[in-house]
């Protein structure tokens, strides 16, 4: 038995607190009867869930990795019409990606229709390790790689402490780049962690996602999670 805010995000309808909301404004029924109490447990496999009249599908789990390219949105809808990364992927089922990756950064994103997973992976509890290599216009020193490291205070709060290397520097074009590890998720963190620091962002690129890294994929190219990788994030 599970409760009834799991099955519904396992599904991949909603996130689970959407679910609860869902729960308590009435939308719910199981076997044909309104449930608005969170913590009721049904069983996935017998009880007919529905949400505003339509069952849950049954739908087989997906995992997948792709390497997005620049030029691409993440999010699901785009009043633009620009290009999703959902375009890039061929299945059936309906899956969104885990947390974003701006138009203009290109690298590894995990796409999914198990809200739940999704939601662990997105937790800030879990501190997964996101590995970003950046180029910037301009060559910060020591003390700056230093801030960036301890943290960078942002609008939103002071980040949490990274790991930064410097990989390259080239004075003659006046560039540099840097690998920066963080376990954070503010919205364009990298972004603003260096513009915050007056460099202006030339690149984005994300190379690693926990223990995932992009491997031999080109851009625009994606694979399925293994399950035991999946099991191994969870
Ligand atoms: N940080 C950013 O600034 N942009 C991204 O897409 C990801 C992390």
């Amino acid at each position: 038995m599970e409760r009834l805010q799991k099955v519904i995000a396992q599904a991949g309808v909603a996130s689970r607190r959407k679910a609860e909301e869902y729960i308590t404004a009435g939308r719910v029924k199981v076997n044909g009867k309104k449930v608005t109490e969170l913590g009721v447990k049904v069983n996935p496999n017998k009880d007919r869930v529905e949400v505003d009249g339509v069952p849950l599908d049954k739908e087989e789990p997906v995992y997948y990795l792709l390497y997005k390219p620049t030029g691409v949105i993440s999010t699901s809808n785009d009043e633009k019409g620009r290009k999703k990364v959902t375009d890039l992927i061929d299945v059936s089922q309906r899956i969104y990606p885990v947390g974003r990756l701006d138009y203009d950064t290109s690298g590894l994103l995990l796409l999914t229709n198990d809200g739940e997973f999704a939601n662990l992976l997105m937790h800030p509890k879990f501190k997964i390790e996101k590995e970003y290599v950046v180029k910037v216009k301009g060559i910060p020193d020591r003390k700056e790689l230093k801030q960036l490291e301890t943290g960078i205070k942002l609008e939103d709060g002071v980040t949490a402490p990274a790991k930064v290397k410097m990989l390259s520097s080239d004075r003659k074009k006046n560039t540099a780049i840097i690998r920066i590890i963080i376990h954070e998720g503010k919205n364009r963190q990298v972004r603003r962690m260096m513009e915050a620091l007056g460099y202006q962002v030339e690149k984005l690129k994300r190379e690693r996602f926990g223990f995932l890294t992009l491997g031999n994929l080109n851009s625009g190219d994606y694979r399925v999670i293994k399950p035991m990788e999946v099991k191994q994030l969870k």
